[in-house]
């Protein structure tokens, strides 16, 4: 576990000299005193990141050339998997496995855009016709300069590579700063990429407050791009100082994603997707599955089975092989599920199953996986993120009140269907009002695909090429070719050629 910052090649106490906690969230134990950096490290991290920009060269390295590097940081993440796999599980609280599976993802993230920053050496340049003969036009991609990304805690390694990998790919240096929740992988990506020697100031990584830190970097004017995912009101502020200064910016905020069952799918395949929609990583997924619809013909009995599988939902320490549910990330969101849940309890909903703190567990920020029923159409719980193992289930009667309950929310992240009749399943999904759409499945996310949000679900596209278009700026040349200027001001007849 490191301790210092990684600003400009180099690893750096905090100017301030300060620390916090670091808590394993299974334990409630301080595993370790992470860098608290300030305003003052920023201005160093910009800088270098904006000297790696401006004067060393890095926009200028070809895309083969970038790619070896994005290629080398996907080796290196591979070559330590399991030791950052564990990294993550003792910081979020997540079971191996889902961290194994992201470390996996994230340098699977880096190879692809390694693929993309050598097709950008082919496609940078893109002739435009004209239909004026004395003028030809090209438009160029250039990466926009100083990215700062800004993550959350619930895939910390995972969140970061969905933003370095492109940014470094289309040629831009970053500033990255992790969730204070969770910043062990992201030094542990410094290191990495200080091992196969990143040039100075094209990464720097600084830990610490998101009020102190991150605010310091959204309010830089030497940052080009702003790159955030997390809550909504930060997410305001972030657009907000972009606004201030024209910064470019991308959000991916969150949702309340439904799923929509009608009464011809599969139940057994539908628990299993609502399941692994609403309860892998605790349910701290921004497209978490937190709306199930189902048409009345199944709605008892695909209820009935939710409850029986998600009581044999075993849960505990990360580490332990045998779990399918960890704690979550810290006391405040904790409290902060908790709480919803007895919100929704006053508001009316009936608890089908869990609700509370598991037995048995002393120590740990434990949350039971929770099915709510009943839930008012207008209570919080029906219309707002929890970021937790608990999903809202309510029955409907036709595929016109399904999709008109699922599009009735201010987000649109994801949505999901689950039908036999192909035709239906499509209809759906085109009326969907989300950016995800899921049929027959919930949650399979791929690197090459867009993903990003509707309404208050954000702004813009991460991954696929999308992802890319979000470190670019596009530049046309226009040259004159023809005999004569234009003749406007000065007649041909008058110049002294
Ligand atoms: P948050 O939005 O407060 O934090 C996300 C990141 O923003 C962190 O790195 C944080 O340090 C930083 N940040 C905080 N204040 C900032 C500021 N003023 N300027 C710049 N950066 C700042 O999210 P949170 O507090 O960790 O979680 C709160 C809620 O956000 C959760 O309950 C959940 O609903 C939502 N959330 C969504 C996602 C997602 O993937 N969409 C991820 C995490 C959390």
């Amino acid at each position: 576990m490191r301790s210092e910052l990684y600003i400009d090649g180099k690893w750096l106490k905090p100017l301030k000299g300060g620390t916090f906690d670091v808590v394993n969230p299974a334990t409630e134990e301080v595993i370790h005193k992470a860098p608290a950096a300030t305003a003052d490290d920023v201005d160093l991290a910009v800088a270098a990141a904006r000297r790696a920009f401006d004067k060393d060269g890095w926009p200028r390295f070809s895309g083969v050339e970038r790619a070896a590097y994005l290629r080398a940081i996907a080796d290196g993440i591979r070559n330590r998997q399991a030791e950052i796999a564990r990294l993550e599980v003792i910081d979020n609280g997540k079971p191996f496995p889902e961290a194994d599976w992201d470390v996996a993802d994230a340098a699977g993230c880096f190879d692809f855009y390694a693929g993309l920053a050598e097709q950008l050496d082919n496609n940078v340049e893109e002739p435009i016709a004209l239909p004026d003969a004395r003028f030809t036009s090209k438009a160029v991609r250039e990466p926009i300069g100083v990215a700062g990304a800004i993550i959350p805690w619930n895939y910390p390694l995972l969140m970061a590579a969905w933003k370095v990998a492109p940014a470094l790919a289309a040629g831009c240096t970053v500033v990255l700063k992790p969730a204070e929740q969770t910043s062990l992988s992201a030094l542990e990506l410094a290191a990495i990429a200080d091992e196969v020697n990143l040039p100075a100031g094209v990464l720097n990584v600084v830990t610490g407050a998101g009020t102190v830190v991150g605010q310091a970097i959204i309010d830089h004017k030497g940052v080009d791009k702003l790159a955030f995912t997390g809550s909504g009101p930060v997410g305001s502020k972030i657009m907000a100082a972009a606004a201030r200064d024209i910064k470019r910016v991308s959000l991916e905020l969150g949702g309340k994603s439904p799923f929509v069952v009608f009464d011809d799918a599969d139940i057994e395949e539908a628990v299993e997707w609502i399941m692994f929609g609403i309860f892998w990583n605790q349910g701290q997924v921004c497209s978490a599955t937190s709306r199930v619809l189902v048409q009345d013909g199944i709605y008892a009995r695909l209820l009935q089975r939710l409850v029986e599988e998600t009581k044999r939902i075993t849960i505990g320490n990360g580490l332990d092989d045998s779990i399918l549910l960890g704690p979550l990330v810290s006391k405040r969101q904790y409290d902060q599920v908790l709480g919803a849940v007895e919100r929704a309890r006053s508001a009316g909903a009936t608890i089908a199953c869990g609700g509370g703190r598991p037995e048995g567990f002393d120590k740990g920020y434990y949350v039971e996986p929770t099915i709510l029923t009943n839930v008012p159409l207008d209570s919080d719980a029906w219309r707002e993120e929890i970021f937790g193992p608990v999903v809202c289930i309510r029955p409907f009667a036709s595929e016109e009140e399904a999709v008109a309950l699922a599009n009735d929310s201010r987000f649109g992240l994801a949505a999901a269907v689950m039908s036999r009749d192909e035709v239906r399943a499509e209809r759906v999904a085109a009326a969907f009002r989300a950016g995800i759409v899921w049929i027959n499945c919930s949650q399979p996310t791929f690197t090459e695909a867009p993903w990003g949000g509707y309404k208050e679900s954000g702004i813009g596209r991460e991954l696929g090429r999308w992802g890319l278009e979000n470190y670019l700026e596009t530049k046309q040349i226009t040259r004159f070719v023809g005999e004569e200027p234009w003749g406007w001001y000065i007649k041909p007849a008058e110049t002294t050629r």
